[in-house]
């Protein structure tokens, strides 16, 4: 890991990914993907992201505070043709992608959930993974999926601490359905350093350690579980909270796949009525209070008339109630660091936030 002082130098092909159109080149407005040139101060070492992902990334520090991240698509003195032609294409693909997702958002909108299920998996070229929490949604979801018996990477992320109910209801679903659910796991040497530096319940001292603490145990998991996919099924609903009133059928992610939320527009009640007429069995806690159910030291029931995810990190702001699955600039600066550019002068990177 390197870091080194630069400025702004150019900006290009600015992407409004909520809109899925071509954007005002001349900034980088909050969620909006770029090209931006980037002249350091001194050279750092770094890769093309085609040639070598690992070194081939870098986070924009703006007044100490973590304003971006972004892939290196060529070096200040590359001159080597071939790197070039790979960066175009990347470039290309980005492109390409938001007429798939613009083309998608309007063919899935009018359908049934189920449809849209089952024309997105065949539309959609490559890995397509699904991931889980068993909740509400996620078990609608999964039954839908199994009712037009599209096959593919159904994965869950085991934080360590979720309730003894969500994996009886795990156990439960996979032998309903008669499959294998894949687990993804935090890295055993990160769980053991925030233990070690924060206490087994150090989430509940300050904000910056319980982003750490779901950047640990969620987010790094997550980008394991995606790895090499297309395309990423998840059970958002516009109406679950203020922060999701944007949400869309198809978007893009900031990793650069397709997010599909086929229940983008249902409120809870139409899948609790989904669910209930299709016995689909669901996690005991709802019946609780539990609406929207994470961790078991993170979530509490909610009283009547309480947002949706009023229970999740209830001891914190609203604004804050985000864990970064969704959107990495929810982890704010827990964006993992990585290695500043170039050889020798300048880059060029794809940006995916706002500076
Ligand atoms: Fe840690 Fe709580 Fe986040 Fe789970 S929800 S990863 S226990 S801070």
């Amino acid at each position: 890991m390197a870091e080194q002082r630069g400025k702004i130098a150019a900006i290009d092909n600015v992407i409004d990914p909520g809109e899925l159109a071509k954007a005002a080149p001349s900034e980088l407005a909050r969620n909006h993907i770029g090209e931006i040139e980037i002249e350091l101060a001194q050279p750092v070492g770094a890769d093309v992201y085609v040639q070598n992902p690992r070194t081939g990334r870098l986070v924009l520090d703006v007044a100490g505070r973590i304003a971006g991240g972004g892939l290196i698509l060529s070096l200040g003195a590359d001159t080597d043709r071939g790197r070039h032609k790979e960066a175009q294409d990347l470039v290309a693909d980005g492109d390409s992608l938001i007429a798939l997702a613009a083309r998608l958002n309007g063919s899935l909108a009018p359908l049934h959930p189920r449809e849209r299920l089952e024309r997105f998996c065949r539309e959609v070229a490559g890995k397509i993974v699904f991931t889980t929490s068993f909740g509400l949604e996620d078990q609608a979801i999964l039954h839908m999926l199994r009712e037009c018996s599209v096959d593919l990477d159904v994965v869950t992320i085991d934080t360590g601490r979720l309730f003894p109910e969500t994996y009886a209801l795990w156990a439960e679903t996979e032998r309903k359905y008669g499959l294998r659910i894949r687990a993804v796991y935090p890295q055993q040497g990160s769980v053991e350093a925030f233990v070690e530096q924060y206490g087994i319940d150090g989430f509940y001292d300050t904000h910056d350690a319980r982003l750490r603490c779901c950047h640990m145990r969620k987010i790094e998991p997550l980008s394991r579980a995606l790895a090499g996919a297309s395309g990423w099924i998840v059970g958002l609903r516009a109406d679950q909270s203020d922060h999701r009133q944007e949400t869309k059928v198809v978007s893009i992610d900031e990793r650069g796949l397709l997010k599909f939320s086929p229940l983008f527009d249902w409120s809870r009640q139409d899948v609790q009525s989904y669910a209930k007429n299709n016995q689909v069995p669901l996690n005991p806690l709802h019946d609780r209070g539990f609406v929207s159910i994470g961790c078991a030291p993170c979530t509490r029931a909610i009283a009547p008339g309480e947002p949706e995810r009023a229970g999740r990190w209830w001891w914190e702001e609203d604004a804050k109630r985000e864990c970064g699955l969704h959107s990495r600039r929810d982890a704010g600066d827990m964006v993992e660091r990585a290695p500043l550019a170039p050889a020798d002068t300048a880059i060029k990177g794809g940006n995916s936030s706002g500076a």
